[in-house]
Parts: C-alpha cells; structure tokens; sequence
C-alpha cells in the first residue's frame, strides 16, 4: 500500500501523529527533496529504502512504488506542508488506481498555515477579510487564464502566493493592475516558515521585489498580501457578550 503523508511546513514536530507512526512504520519512503525536513528522514527505520523525488521523473515514483507493492512492502509518499496543494498527487493516484494498488492520504500543516503562525495572523478578519486566495505566479508552469493574478488581486481579499517569490517585478505589477491593493497595501515575505532558517519580512505590495532582494529571499518562501497585515478590524461576533449563540445566552 501507498500512503501518501503531509510532511507539514518544516519543523519536524508538525508533522501530524499519524504521519509520524507511518514514516516509522515504512519500508520505502519517497520524499519531496529539500521542502522535506531531512530530521524526519530520521524517523524511518534502519532497513527502510529513501528515495528523493527531486531526481526522479513520475514514472521512476511509479516504478519504485510498483515495485514495492510487489514486495509487499509500505510506501510513504511524503510531500511537503498539505499534499493537496501544489503537490502532484492527483496523477500519482490516478496511475495507482490504474494499476490496482491502494493507498490512502494523510493531511499535514500548509505552509502556508505555518507562515501565518510566524506572523501572528489571522487571514480572516472580521471587516477586513473572510476568504483567503491561495495562487502563484504563472512562470514556466501556467496557470489558466482566467485564473491570472491581476483578476485575482481585484478582490482585494487575503493573499498567499505560492512558488513566486523569483518573480517579484512581474507579482508587484499584476498585483496594482489587479486595482484593489495599492502600493501601501501591506504584504510580507516569510522564507521557510517554522525552520530554524525561518526568515519574515513585512513589506509592501509596491516593495516587494526590493525586500525580497535585500533579504537575499528567491526560493521557499511564500508572498502573504492584504489589510489582515495590518492592524484595523473588528472584533469577533462569536466572543461579543451581547451576541447571543447556540451555546451562550448574549446581554446587554
Ligand atoms: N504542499 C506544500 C506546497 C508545495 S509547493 C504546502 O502545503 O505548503 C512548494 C512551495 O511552497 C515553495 O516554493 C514555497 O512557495 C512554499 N513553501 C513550502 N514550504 C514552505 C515553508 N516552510 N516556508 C515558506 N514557503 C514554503
């Protein structure tokens, strides 16, 4: 059986009790390369076999996990934060489904959770924001065009780009033309959140790029934009004492 393991963002300790007793239990652990902790690496087993994914093709996964199955042994796929974003599962569960093999999936911290927690923010702020867009960049790899990042900025809601901080001039631009955030509207830098490295910067959206450069950031790290970095809002309903709930009884 394959299963599939959310590493969480970094620190080894985030990784969920499950994934933790999962990593000890495998006999072949395939791993996202260097957005995986190697301190978890240190959790297999002394037999267990250790591939890095970085080197591999899908089809070389595929072979290793075919081969284990064959072998009767258990494989952990382990991506990095959540598998479900930006974790190319779906055509490795595609391809296991086509060859009968079964496997299961076990959620992890999102980086994108673990660079809130470095910042002591909360994304949905009542007044400010209720929803949160997580996207990229299109570089190398697109993204559908209507999906682009200027109509995306037009919300003017919470923001975390994924896989863009190389791109900083061109994120800066689509997100003004976007029309809701303007150059003050405030942004951060947060390179890998919750490792010892961790590094957080507060910027602005019109300063992106020069923060990014002068803090050496253009890899791992996530671009966070929107007035939930700043300091207006308005309490929650839910603790208001005159606010009557399910479970508390409001006065005046
Ligand atoms: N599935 C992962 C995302 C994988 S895509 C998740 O849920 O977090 C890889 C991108 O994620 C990186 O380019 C970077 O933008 C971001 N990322 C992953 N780990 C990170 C960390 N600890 N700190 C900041 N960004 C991170």
């Amino acid at each position: 059986m394959v299963h599939f393991v959310g590493a969480g963002p970094g620190a080894p300790d985030l990784i969920t009790l499950r994934g933790a007793e999962l990593l000890r239990s495998a006999d072949v652990i395939i791993y996202a390369g260097s957005l995986v902790n190697p301190a978890l690496l240190k959790m297999a087993g002394e037999d267990c076999e250790i591939y890095n994914s970085a080197e591999m093709t899908l089809e070389d996964v595929l072979e290793v996990m075919e081969r284990a199955e064959r072998e009767k042994k258990n494989t952990v796929r382990l991506h990095t934060g959540d598998p479900c974003l930006y974790g190319a599962i779906r055509e490795q569960m595609d391809a296991l489904d086509s060859r009968g093999i079964p496997y299961d999936d076990t959620p992890g911290v999102s980086s994108f959770c673990g660079a809130a927690a470095a910042l002591g923010a909360e994304y949905t702020l009542p007044d400010v924001s209720q929803s949160v867009i997580i996207t990229r960049m299109a570089g190398r790899t697109p993204v559908p065009e209507g999906e682009n990042l200027a109509s995306l900025a037009s919300h003017g809601a919470s923001l975390v780009l994924f896989l863009s901080a190389g791109m900083l001039d061109k994120v800066q631009e689509e997100l003004l033309r976007g029309g809701a955030y303007t150059a003050e509207t405030l942004a951060a830098l947060v390179y890998k959140a919750t490792w010892p490295e961790e590094k957080v910067v507060r910027c602005t959206v019109g300063t992106l790029a020069r923060t990014a450069q002068e803090a050496g950031i253009r890899k791992t790290a996530l671009v966070l934009v929107g007035d939930f970095l700043g300091d207006a809002y308005s309490r929650s309903k839910l603790y208001d004492p005159a606010f009557t709930t399910e479970f508390r009884e409001g006065r005046p």
